[in-house]
């Protein structure tokens, strides 16, 4: 039993309300949130939750490790092309996409900090992984537990800005 297995099994959550849902943004993300349609609560997340607004400029995630106590979210914003579009390889899954599916998405760490990441613009990693390992014939949960250490480690730069909101 390798410890990636254990990780991806244990890792589900549930959202209580959506005062929870809201609470797992910082402040600075809560006043770029729009949440969901049609969301009915308690709900259980597998894996992770994300969705964008519905003009796409935002792309939110949320997400808990089992040894967090609450569930953390983060607004990422969509970093506008410049010159030619190229596409490329998501970092957190290792998709390959044309520029419609993979590009920088921005977060802001403080007032005048913000750190971009080369990812599916949709977050849609997991499902990605999946795909490509039943493809392969593989097991994914390698990668999905890689797919996860970067997802912590993302919001563990967050919180090294932290109190400042
Ligand atoms: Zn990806």
């Amino acid at each position: 039993m390798s410890a990636e297995q254990s990780y991806q099994k244990e890792n589900e959550f549930s959202i209580g309300s959506e005062e929870e849902l809201v609470n797992a943004f910082r402040r600075r993300d809560q006043k770029k949130l729009i949440l969901p349609e049609r969301l009915k609560y308690p709900f259980r997340v597998r894996s992770y939750m994300t969705w964008k607004e519905p003009s796409g400029a935002y792309t939110y995630l949320v997400f808990k490790l089992p040894n967090w106590d609450v569930p953390r979210g983060v607004a990422f914003k969509r970093t506008a092309s410049t010159g030619e579009p190229t596409g490329g390889l998501c970092s957190w899954c290792h998709a390959y996409g044309s520029s419609e599916e993979i590009g920088l998405l921005s977060v802001a760490m403080s007032a005048n900090v913000s750190s971009s990441y080369l990812v599916c613009h949709d977050l849609s990693c997991i499902e990605k992984i999946e795909e490509t390992a039943m493809l392969a014939g593989k097991d994914p949960d390698k990668n999905i537990a890689e797919l996860y250490y970067r997802m912590e480690k993302l919001f563990e730069n967050i919180s090294n800005y932290k109190p400042e909101n």
